[in-house]
């Protein structure tokens, strides 16, 4: 139906007659968005068929990547390229006088995620499929996903996001494949046997999502599991308590990925994510195999982050119970069952659980756990360990459950996700358990899939692309090196300056009609988009915009040498992170200052975007000349917001951190702006406990000038408290060395405006930038895990 524009304008007029009994001219948006996400589902339905059967023919391994973050974004575009039908979509439209934007910017943006996490797992999905991988996602359908953010006068609101008000398009449920999972109860004891006797069920309803691979016919899926009333009401528990209760578990996304949450409710979707997932990819494997003992040889289940460990007891559970192995043969298929990514070092954000939680919630469960921890203690003991190691890297310690020791002691590989994160687990935070397990520890750099960062976000530059270097790139974006020739062209700078400007002008009309601010496209846009978090320093870029600020205001010679900038935030914070919200207020509050002063305005705006999500980093990606990436050194595990910009040809403004080391490497000094501590003078300073900010405050006179600007009224459209512990915290603690790291920063962003003033040579690093950012395909990401975790292989 999508092989001529004329076939499709049939087929779509005449579904939409029956689907909504109206004529096509009178649909409205919605409805011809809803008929057209039906048409691509009918087109794809052979393919994901097929795609089954041919997993089913070759006998092949399969890849089940669990977590409890998938952020998505749109797919009705990337459904259409990917199928090779847009085009003719496209034209369709035009015909009938419609327009496809308009239909693909109705789609709403799934926001089964918080961050880098989720968009992490959601660009792996894409470069499974398009490499023909067999692998498919589980995550839970949150009815309601991560808030959608409001600024209201300079603060943060949070606002439900009703994703699936309107129905989603791509899902399709899978009522006959729904589970039982048990919770509470006890464990009684017969004959030998543990026997566990649950205190209540809850049903977990499975809805695929397809996801289609590039243009190659090979269609996974995503399988997000919805929490239902089981037949089996609870005894002791009103029918209405219960069923608040579960509509919880499928309810809402945790807001922040990097802070333990205490509560039951996030174990409960933990464990009902975990067992729903297991039970069926079993009982899939069962009904092929007729027994367990070859399943570590055709599955491999990969844990993204702690969140979904409990697969691990869970998958013993089973074992033992069910199957009714010896702990040893259970064990072995376990250890050889289990992939674990790494994805942090934070100490608050490695998960720990309470067994006053744990236990009465999952009793059998938590024994299993209790004997994995006795019988390594058993094993480090009879290996001569001393008692401070083993309490150091046991399971269970001080009444916690340690989820990152359980998922490493169990898995047969442990990864982390860029070059320097690995290098600080082998060596540093997970020494021990390195020196134990030799082998265990892999680097997998992350990636991002370029389909939609590059070939879908950026079409202008991926046209310029396809006549300079061909469209090979598309397939093998390694390729895109064949553009290194040409970056002393003039020719080829000024396109790629054109195409630029093109994006600045489309980022800064959105910007106009959100926010009524206008911002001026041949400024240099200097963008931080990411979670607001400490770590991340979102406060150290907004004292050097007071700074900025400040000197244009009393010195000449600094205002005719300074490229005007416009300064572009975007970042969401968890709801109850307070210190978080409090940046986002001052850089409103900045931002309100700046924008509406005469004198200097037409060199600084800064803009703060509403609910920064995968839309619109869509468009910010390709607009941004400057991308801030500046975190303190070693604590951003990887970024992949540094890569999406890097292919979009923007230039790092970075620290050593994550994979800004990798893209130093690749680029070279020159392509590249670093400044600041590197992670062991971090560490070192760290340790020595030497660290005094006071000390810069009172003797720094520039520091001690923009300190006080957050308490002597200089803000004075909020209460001159408002930014008080702000500056405590920098003056007494400063944990993420801003001021210690302020004076290089400040430095390497006085470079930077130099060098934008050279635009050929500016262009000329950019297009180096692009050049090398094929290493950060997810594509490559996916060939590593392929090679070096997963042992799988392509289908051909
Ligand atoms: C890529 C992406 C992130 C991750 O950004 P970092 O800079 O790596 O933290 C977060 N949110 C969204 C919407 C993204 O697209």
């Amino acid at each position: 139906m999508f092989s001529t524009s004329n076939k499709f304008e049939k087929v779509f007029k005449d579904r939409l007659r029956k689907t909504y009994f109206k004529d096509v001219k009178d649909s409205t948006i919605r409805e011809r968005y809803h008929v057209l996400g039906m048409l691509v589902k009918e087109e794809m339905a052979d393919q994901w068929i097929d795609t089954h059967e041919k997993i089913e023919k070759e006998d092949a391994k399969q890849i089940h990547y669990f977590s409890m973050e998938f952020l998505l974004g749109r797919l009705i575009t990337n459904n259409l390229i990917n199928l090779g039908i847009r085009d003719v979509a496209e034209a369709g439209f035009k015909s009938l006088g419609f327009d496809l934007n308009e239909v693909e910017d109705y789609e709403s943006d799934p926001g089964l995620g918080n961050g880098g996490l989720g968009r992490l797992a959601a660009c792996f999905l894409d470069s499974m499929a398009s490499l023909k991988i067999p692998g498919s996602g589980n995550c839970i359908r949150y009815r309601y996903g991560l808030f959608r953010q409001r600024i209201k006068n300079g603060y943060q609101e949070e606002r439900p996001d009703n994703w699936l008000n309107d129905g989603y398009v791509w899902e399709v449920r899978k009522t006959e494949e729904s589970e039982s999972i048990p919770f509470y109860g006890h464990v009684e004891y017969h004959n030998g046997d543990m026997v566990y006797k649950p205190g209540e069920f809850i049903r977990a309803v499975p809805y695929d999502i397809p996801i289609i691979g590039d243009d190659n016919g090979f269609v996974n899926q995503l399988r997000i599991w919805s929490a239902e009333p089981d037949k089996r009401y609870p005894e002791y528990k009103s029918p209405f308590e219960y069923e608040s209760e579960l509509e919880q578990i499928s309810g809402f996304l945790y807001p922040d990925d990097s802070t333990h949450e205490g509560k039951t409710l996030r174990l409960k979707q933990q464990y009902f994510l975990s067992a729903a997932g297991l039970k069926s990819i079993i009982k899939k494997h069962k009904a092929k195999y007729n027994t367990m003992d070859n399943f570590a040889e055709k599955n491999v289940i990969h844990i993204n982050d702690t969140h979904p460990a409990l697969l691990i007891p869970e998958m013993m559970r089973i074992l033992l119970d069910e199957e009714h192995m010896s702990w040893d043969k259970a064990w072995d298929i376990t250890n050889h069952t289990f992939a674990y990514t790494n994805h942090t070092i934070l100490a608050e954000a490695l998960e720990r659980w309470s067994v006053n939680i744990i236990q009465p919630l999952l009793p059998r469960v938590y024994q299993l756990i209790e004997e994995i921890d006795r019988r390594f203690v058993e094993k480090m003991n009879q290996d001569g360990e001393s008692i401070d190691k083993i309490n150091d890297l046991r399971i269970i310690n001080h009444n916690e459950v340690r989820m990152a020791h359980l998922c490493i002691i169990s898995s047969f590989s442990v990864n982390g996700v860029a070059k320097l994160h690995t290098d600080i687990l082998k060596n540093i935070e997970m020494k021990d358990f390195n020196d134990l397990y030799p082998n265990k520890f892999v680097n997998i750099t992350n990636g991002i899939t370029h389909r939609r960062w590059l070939l879908h976000s950026n079409p202008e530059l991926s046209e310029f692309l396809n006549k300079k270097i061909g469209q090979e790139y598309q397939k093998n974006p390694k390729d895109l090196e064949k553009l290194l020739e040409f970056v002393d062209d003039k020719n080829t700078q000024k396109e790629f300056l054109k195409i630029k400007k093109i994006k600045k002008d489309a980022l800064a009309k959105r910007i106009y009609e959100e926010q009524g601010i206008e911002i001026d496209s041949n400024s240099i846009f200097d963008i931080q988009v990411k979670r607001l978090h400490e770590y991340k320093r979102q406060l150290m870029n907004a004292i050097h915009i007071m700074y900025v600020y400040h000197q244009l205001k009393t010195s000449k010679e600094y205002r005719e040498n300074y490229v005007p900038h416009t300064y572009i935030f975007g970042a969401k914070a968890a709801g109850s992170y307070h210190f978080a919200k409090k940046i986002i207020k001052l850089i409103n509050t900045i931002a309100t200052k700046v924008n509406n002063d005469p004198e200097t305005n037409s060199y600084l705006k800064v803009i703060f975007v509403e609910n920064y999500n995968v839309s619109y980093a869509e468009m910010i990606m390709p607009a941004c000349d400057v991308s801030e990436q500046i975190s303190t050194a070693s604590k951003e595990a990887s970024g992949t917001g540094n890569m999406k910009f890097m292919m979009n040809g923007a230039l790092t403004l970075g620290t050593l951190d994550g994979a800004n080391v990798e893209i130093k490497e690749l680029v070279g000094d020159d392509n590249i702006y670093i400044f600041g501590l590197d992670a062991n003078e971090v560490n070192t300073l760290n340790a020595s406990h030497k660290y005094n900010p006071r000390t810069l405050y009172e003797t720094d006179s520039t520091i001690n000038l923009l300190l006080k600007q957050l308490v002597n009224g200089f803000f004075d459209q909020v209460d001159r408290e408002e930014f008080r512990e702000i500056f405590e915290n920098l003056v007494n603690r400063d944990p993420y060395y801003v001021l210690k790291d302020f004076h290089a920063y400040l430095k390497a962003s006085e470079l930077v405006n130099e060098a934008y003033k050279d635009q050929s040579h500016w262009a000329k690093m950019a297009l180096i930038n692009i050049g090398k950012s094929g290493e950060f395909s997810s594509d490559r990401s996916i060939r590593d895990y392929s090679q070096k975790i997963w042992e799988i292989d392509s289908l051909s």
